[in-house]
């Protein structure tokens, strides 16, 4: 039998887990990621299986550790998807977009940023993506996020995520409880 590409029929059925992670640090952080994992929701080809609470951090710069910067809200998000790694880059690019991102400097504040952490088990560096994201390994914010939501997580060519916690420097990670009144 020949071989010919997948169609479109049957890669709707082929459903990929993968890892999002979502943060902000500008304009109504909640609403934001709340409207975020809404936008993903109603994507064709993307289940939003479950979602983490809500965290805050203090924001990180090049430089470090920022009080000063607006701080910032994460939750971490698994779904499932029929989308290719790119095509999922695509579709939380342009709910960033969306939202109002504009990239200016390096780790500058943002409404919205959404990383794709892991891809099912690729491992992989291109110029536009790299899989897992290369930084996870090291983020509380990430990784604290993804254990609530997954006791058993393995993140590809670094191991537990239980295990890498254990080795992160516990930053300014707290539940986020709502604006205090
Ligand atoms: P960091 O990557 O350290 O979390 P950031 O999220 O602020 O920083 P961005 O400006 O949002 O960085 O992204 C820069 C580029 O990273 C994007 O244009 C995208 O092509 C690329 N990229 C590579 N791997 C990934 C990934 N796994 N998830 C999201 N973006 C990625
Ligand atoms: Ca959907
Ligand atoms: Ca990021
Ligand atoms: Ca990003």
């Amino acid at each position: 039998m020949n071989a010919r590409p997948i169609d479109s029929v049957e890669r709707r059925i082929i459903r990929l887990p993968a890892v999002l992670a979502l943060g902000s640090n500008l304009g109504d952080r909640e609403a934001t990621i709340l409207g975020a994992l809404d936008d993903l929701r109603v994507t064709d080809g993307i289940e939003v299986v479950a979602v983490s609470r809500l965290y805050e951090t203090t924001a990180v710069r090049p430089t470090g550790v920022d009080a000063d910067a607006p701080a910032y809200l994460n939750a971490v998000a698994l779904i499932r998807t029929s989308l290719h790694p790119e095509e999922l880059l695509g579709v939380v690019n342009q709910i960033e977009h969306e939202h109002g991102r504009v990239r200016t400097e390096r780790w500058g504040d943002r409404t919205l940023d959404v990383d794709i952490v892991s891809f099912a088990s690729v491992v992989r560096n291109t110029e536009r993506l790299t899989l897992p994201h290369p930084r996870a390994a090291e983020r509380d914010f990430v990784l604290v996020p993804w254990l609530e939501v997954d006791p058993d997580a393995v993140l590809p060519g670094r191991g537990r995520v239980d295990e890498l916690v254990r080795g992160v420097q516990q930053t300014t990670l707290r539940p986020y409880v709502g604006e205090s009144r």
